[in-house]
């Protein structure tokens, strides 16, 4: 708590991982970060206490908030992209997002939502569906034969996978 106070408080302080270095606010381009399952650019304009010696960030909480911020826009701007052209192909294809929507299980509107609206983040989960679905459209026919199988009073998971490794 009191390592944090001081980061917070002291825009300059010496390093207390190579006891060197001074670390300053430094903005610069070229820095990636990891967010969720992406590594993103940090804004080359965001300012990152960093050690002049060493390089070892410090990233105090209101660093973190706006680093925060920044990589998930980021992160949704990606998915939200791999969203719209992935929806784009199956359109292309004929296969409309109501379809897609219907053998999803996702509520009617939601991709359109999805795509259009800037509140919401797409999660990884559904991007590689729909980026899967678009790869090999077929796929819809997999996944509608796939519930169907998994419907009626003898549902048979173990051989819904058994036909879908004998069809692949
Ligand atoms: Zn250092």
């Amino acid at each position: 708590m009191s390592v944090r106070t001081k980061l917070a408080s002291k825009k300059e302080f010496r390093c207390a991982e190579c006891g060197k270095g001074i670390v300053r606010p430094i903005a610069v381009g070229g820095r990636q970060a990891n967010y969720r399952t992406l590594t993103l650019p940090v804004p080359a304009a965001l300012e990152i206490p960093t050690c002049g010696n060493c390089g070892t960030e410090w990233i105090n909480d209101s660093v973190a908030r706006k680093l925060d911020t920044a990589l998930e826009k980021e992160f949704r701007s990606r998915m939200r992209e791999l969203v719209t052209v992935s929806l784009a192909r199956l359109s292309e294809l004929s296969i409309s997002k109501a379809s897609v929507e219907r053998v999803l299980g996702l509520s009617q509107g939601y991709l359109s939502h999805l795509t259009t609206t800037g509140d919401k983040t797409p999660s990884e989960a559904l991007a590689s569906d729909l980026a899967l679905l678009a790869q090999d459209p077929q796929r819809i026919r997999t996944i509608e034969t796939l519930w169907k199988k998994l419907s009626g009073s003898k549902p048979d998971p173990a051989g819904v996978l058994g036909w879908l490794s004998t069809a692949a």
